[in-house]
């Protein structure tokens, strides 16, 4: 039972890690291939055997795990390889248009660091702001209240 998840697992991450490339799409094949294989291997135990080993119920549960595993490997090959220019390292958060004002993720407090200098700051964004986190910038100036 434990060599399923594994196997799973296993294809899963080859499919991510090889994402919109031929061996991404083809380590799911092969995953595919290894299923049927074991399907074919169960039916010819039970021809081999003249009906003492009588899998149906493992047939049963290895074509939904077949499915589970091709659906889920497709959808991690398909997933795209583009990284955003500003992504935080931590998570990968898209922090362009964010980086002159604040130089904190807002998803998980990660500070910015990386080779390339944060986009400068647009003339109406005050410099000054900078290295500050989201809560610290006003969402709107009140006038003071005159005396
Ligand atoms: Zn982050």
């Amino acid at each position: 039972m434990f060599f399923f998840v594994v196997y799973a697992v296993v294809i899963w991450c080859i499919a991510c890690r090889y994402r919109r490339s031929w061996r991404g799409f083809g380590v799911v094949g092969a995953g595919l291939i290894g299923c049927a294989v074991l399907a074919w291997l169960h039916w010819r135990l039970y021809i081999w055997s003249e009906g003492r080993f009588y899998l149906r119920v493992l047939q049963v549960m290895l074509y939904p795990y077949a499915l589970l595993v091709t659906t889920v490997g497709l959808f991690l090959a398909s997933l795209p390889r583009h990284r955003p220019a500003y992504a935080c390292h931590t998570c990968l958060y898209d922090m362009e248009g964010l980086l002159p004002i604040i130089s904190e993720c807002p998803e998980c407090g990660a500070h910015w660091k990386s080779g390339a200098p944060p986009p400068a700051a647009a003339p109406d964004q005050p410099v000054e702001a900078s290295n500050t986190s989201l809560a610290a910038i006003p969402i709107c100036q009140i006038p003071p209240i005159p005396a």
